[in-house]
């Protein structure tokens, strides 16, 4: 028979997949001999089963869980319904991979009439057992009845209203008997039931609702924003209770082993005393620092400390505890990896391989390059800060700047970011119900909560800033205002948040780069000495080069040259050249731009700095560049001295169908081959100008667009032409060379033919999966997200490449490249050069660069080390 249920001394850390994430550090700490309060858990392949059978709980899961139940109740010497001592247990879903809160735990099950005078004869504590009474109520009218929770919290905060009180700690054993008689009468009211007092009945309803919980709608929205596969299913942990809220040598608390925005080595958390659980994830109360727990609890902190170290070793990462304390004894409930912030987990990665517990590719490995760009965003311009006000300050819970309009729930906030607006969300605390909402903002901004509130986890784990518990602004989400003390926000007001300070300003403040610091260097160094690919930018202008440099690019792999035309004082020059109708006009024009274009390559090579820079000659769909409107016309007319019906009529002439199809790239060349010369000239003529200065020098130029062998050898010679001539001129030669761009179809097919002819291929993945699937690159999105949601593609194949298809093109052409030319220069320069699954795809074909934006090179460089420690991992698998 299968077997569907582990006790916790049956499971281990590597078992997540079947015990969930949190069943199977359950049992990992059990056998390390951690205080884990025991219990057992009930498997994801039970979850599937259940599925599978029509949300049916089978009898033979049942029983065997039953089994568990008695072996439980041996290990407490307590029994599940008992009116004497009674075993109370929660009812905790856990998945193969974290999804904090997104799905349901149930506490104090087991609870009744009858065991709630069972459970205060032995603790000897009324009010912390009708507390548990009523919380478990509560919590199981939630995730079992749907009834929704806030009717419960409004039950209960009509009474302290009426009782005078201000903290849940006020509440007597009397009070809390009152509310649960409110709460049970809820229960009919709602959902048409009684709240059930039979043990078995709400354990098995409470399994149930876990396993159901796997497809709430929160769940599914989480599992799709981070990638986690639908089938996993989840588990069920059974636990035996220990309690918190029994006076004030009681609490609970969440702790970190380093602290998880800043990464350092500190012991990091909040705890409530005499609090139960969910307390402090639910912001109720303001939390006290972990460090006070030392002054009140000096043993227990010691203790807590101990078990971090345990836990951080045995782990070999920073852990995220919870923890509970039941009259002066430590339990722990819960650890796992913890979430943080990229320069968090890039100084942890680093910091761990000094203290000798990882290697420099684990660190590498546990880089996760989607987050670096985290650290790429941009803060606050210092001047237009220092003239800003703080509206009030919160708790700094997910670093980095944003600035946007305000939005009071997650439907509103996602409406407006639909707009195109920057949104900040403006919530008293988040729940889970907000994800969504959350996933849309730009930051988070809430009244109640604490650094590890449901708020500051997620937008940590998000990447997002966030200030959380800003109580000295008063939210009414209902009428849509943020009230401080010295002003009132509406819906769709600015607001800046720095996340890192916690400060909330009224104002719009203009947001500037970000340096990164901590130990980011040195990482990139081991990332330098571990990757094989050289990683180049994509920039057409000295500074874009500067920025890419300054992220460590060894290149220029793309600089197009019509980027450069576009500018206002040379459109009157490039459209002459367009529309010009004889040779004579034409060499006028472009007189005119090789002077500029000189200036514009000098700068760069300058930068560049004897590294090679890839030059694209010109690949403008014409239409682009060519006046529009009368008025357009008329003043080019001026410009030129030419008559404006004549270029209207030239307008008219050039006008194509499908300009993406059209008179573009190389064939440009093949009409008007004085263009493509009058750029090489610029090209060597300004290089030599910078050898001159005693810079080294090192341009590659490349023809765009090229289908055929034909084509380039055509090109090449007009070009080799008019450089010797200049060289010749020069008395001077200096290192060149020719390639093409690799963006056609036809050219991935006679590479071989092609290759003769170039000295270099870039691929152009950009235009060759347009050009492969027939997508337009510049209309498929309108269409492309129905493919992914139907799983026609897995992915957009415009950010990451579609290895089947348009990879199989590009690994024809490098295999037929190298076939007639062993010494080809291969790299990629498309949009793909900074996507990390298709760095690892180029890196696999042995390719010898990448390039792509500024921004992207640090994720494009990890990603690059990733790649060859996969593969170095691979080999030695074999
Ligand atoms: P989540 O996955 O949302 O964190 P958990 O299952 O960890 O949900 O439980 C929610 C809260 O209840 C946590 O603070 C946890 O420490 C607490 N809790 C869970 N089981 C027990 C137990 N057996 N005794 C006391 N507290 C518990
Ligand atoms: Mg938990
Ligand atoms: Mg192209």
């Amino acid at each position: 028979m299968r077997k569907f249920v582990y006790h916790f001394n049956e499971g281990s850390k590597e078992m997540k997949y079947l015990l969930g994430g949190k069943g199977a550090n359950l049992a990992e700490m059990t056998n390390i001999g951690l205080p884990v309060p025991p219990g057992f858990t009930i498997t994801t392949e039970a979850c599937k089963d259940y599925n599978e059978h029509h949300q049916y709980l089978s009898d033979d899961i049942y029983t065997e869980m039953m089994t568990h139940m008695e072996i439980l109740e041996q290990e407490t010497g307590k029994k599940f319904g008992d009116a004497e001592n009674p075993l109370l247990i929660s009812v905790r879903s856990g998945a193969p991979f974290s999804m904090p809160g997104m799905m349901d735990t149930i506490l104090n099950l087991g609870l009744n009439d009858q065991s709630v005078q069972g459970l205060e004869r032995v603790t000897q504590d009324a009010r912390s057992s009708y507390d548990c009474y009523r919380r478990f109520i509560q919590m199981f009218g939630d995730v079992v009845f749907r009834i929704p929770g806030y009717r419960f919290e409004q039950a209960l905060s009509d009474l302290k209203e009426r009782k005078n009180y201000t903290l849940d700690t006020e509440l007597t054993a009397a009070d809390w008997q009152e509310l649960i008689a409110v709460y049970k009468a809820l229960y009919v009211s709602a959902s048409g039931r009684e709240f059930p007092q039979n043990p078995l009945e709400q354990l098995r309803l409470s399994i149930t609702a876990v396993f159901d919980s796997w497809e709430n709608p929160r769940a599914v929205v989480y599992r799709r924003l981070h990638h986690i596969d639908n089938q996993l299913g989840t588990a069920v942990n059974i636990q035996s209770m220990v309690f918190g809220n029994t006076g004030d040598t009681s609490g609970t608390g969440i702790a970190f082993t380093r602290n998880p925005s800043t990464g350092d080595n500190v012991f990091f958390g909040e705890y409530l005393l005499n609090a139960q659980g969910e307390d402090v994830v639910a912001g109720i109360r303001t939390p006290e620092p972990i460090s006070h727990l030392e002054d009140t609890m000096p043993d227990v902190y010691q203790q807590l400390l101990d078990v971090a170290a345990l836990l951080e070793l045995h782990y070999l990462d920073m852990q995220d505890i919870e923890f509970t304390i039941e009259k002066g004894e430590l339990f722990v409930l819960q650890t796992r990896n913890g979430k943080r912030t990229a320069q968090a987990a890039i100084n942890i990665a680093v910091d761990l391989v000094h203290e000798g517990k990882i290697s420099k590719d684990d660190a590498i490995m546990r880089i996760d390059t989607a987050q670096i760009d985290q650290l790429l965003h941009p803060s606050f311009d210092e001047t237009s800060l220092a003239n800003a006000s703080v509206l009030a300050t919160g708790l700094p819970a997910s670093p980095g700047a944003a600035t946007g309009q305000i939005y009071f729930n997650a439907e509103d906030a996602v409406t407006a970011a639909e707009r195109g607006e920057k949104v900040i969300l403006v919530r008293n605390e988040t729940s889970p119900e907000d994800i969504e909402g959350m996933a849309k903002s730009v930051a988070i901004l809430t009244a109640h909560g604490g650094m590890t509130s449901h708020a500051a986890v997620v937008a940590r784990g998000m990447g997002k800033c966030c200030v959380a518990g800003c109580d000295a602004i008063a939210i009414d989400e209902t009428k849509k205002t943020l009230q401080s003390a010295t002003a009132t926000l509406h819906e769709g007001d600015f607001l800046s948040l720095n996340g890192s300070t916690g400060n909330v300003y009224v104002d719009q403040i203009p947001l500037v780069e970000t340096e990164i610091g901590g130990h980011f260097e040195e990482l990139m160094g081991w990332v330098n000495e571990t990757k094989k690919l050289v990683v180049r930018v994509n920039a057409d202008s000295p500074n874009d080069l500067e920025v890419g440099l300054h992220f460590g690019a060894e290149g220029v792999g793309l600089c197009r040259t019509e980027h450069m035309f576009f500018q206002e004082d040379r459109i009157p020059y490039v459209r002459q050249m367009i529309i010009a109708e004889s040779k004579e006009e034409r060499l006028i024009a472009l007189s005119h731009l090789k002077a500029m274009q000189k200036t514009d390559f000098a700068g760069i090579f300058r930068v560049a700095n004897g590294k090679p820079v890839n030059i694209r000659l010109l690949d403008p769909p014409l239409h682009e560049f060519l006046p529009k409107t009368d008025a357009d016309i008329a003043k080019l007319a001026q410009e030129i001295g030419k008559p404006a019906d004549e270029i209207k009529q030239r307008v008219h002439d050039l006008a194509e169908t499908n300009p993406m199809l059209g008179h573009r790239g190389c064939r440009l060349a093949i009409t008007f081959p004085e263009i493509y010369m009058m750029q090489a000239e610029a090209i060597i003529e300004s290089a030599i100008a910078i050898h001159d200065e005693g810079i080294a020098v090192y341009p590659e130029i490349m023809v765009p667009l090229v289908a055929s062998r034909e084509e380039i050898a055509l090109i090449k010679k007009q070009l080799k032409e008019a450089i010797q001539t200049i060289f010749r001129k020069e008395q001077l030669v200096l290192p060149f060379d020719i390639g093409t761009m690799i963006e056609i179809p036809r050219a991935c097919v006679t590479a071989d033919e092609i290759a003769e002819e170039a000295q270099f291929f870039s691929f152009g993945t950009n235009d060759l999966t347009q050009l492969t699937f027939g997508f337009s690159r510049d209309d498929a999105n309108k269409f492309l997200y129905a493919y992914q949601e139907q799983k026609i593609l897995p992915t957009d194949p415009f950010q990451s490449i579609d290895q089947k298809g348009v990879g199989a093109l590009v690994t024809t052409a490098v295999q037929r490249g190298r076939m007639t030319n062993p010494s080809l220069k291969m790299g990629v320069c498309g949009e793909h050069g900074g996507d990390p699954a298709s760095i690892q795809f180029f890196h696999k074909l042995g390719l010898q660069y990448v390039s792509c934006s500024p921004y992207r090179i640090p994720i494009a460089r990890i990603a690059a080390a990733q790649a060859s420690i996969l593969e170095e991992q691979q080999k030695v698998k074999i």
